[in-house]
């Protein structure tokens, strides 16, 4: 059950201005209102008093997408060959290359070569 709402105290909270003390269901209420205006975990967290991993409890959409496996032919993947000790093959030493050129003459960086 939701209790009485401090909308004053809230909207402080919104606002960067936290009152030294909030309920539970007026933090609830702010990150709210943050994150329906696109405020990231850190931001909201700092403005609430909320933990981010509560945060990312109440908003499973704000927690880090886990990346899958390196594949090869990208940046992780000669990654994950160093680590290893492997020499990176052929795709992996290319995607590098190329990831590093870009960088080097500030050029876009292909997603694909770095997911
Ligand atoms: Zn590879």
């Amino acid at each position: 059950m939701r209790g009485h709402i401090d909308l004053v105290a809230v909207e402080r909270a919104v606002n960067g201005e936290a009152p030294a003390y909030m309920t539970p269901d007026e933090k609830r209420a702010a990150a709210d209102v943050l994150v329906k205006n696109n405020f990231g975990v850190k931001e909201i967290s700092e403005r609430t008093g909320v933990r981010p991993a509560l945060l990312t409890q109440w908003f499973p959409h704000l927690a880090p997408q886990r990346l899958g496996e390196p594949k090869c032919g990208t940046v992780r993947g000669y990654r994950r060959h160093h680590s290893r000790g492997e020499k990176a093959c052929t795709l992996c030493r290319t995607a590098n290359s190329t990831v590093d050129r870009a960088r080097r003459t500030f050029q876009p960086i292909p997603n694909e070569l770095v997911a």
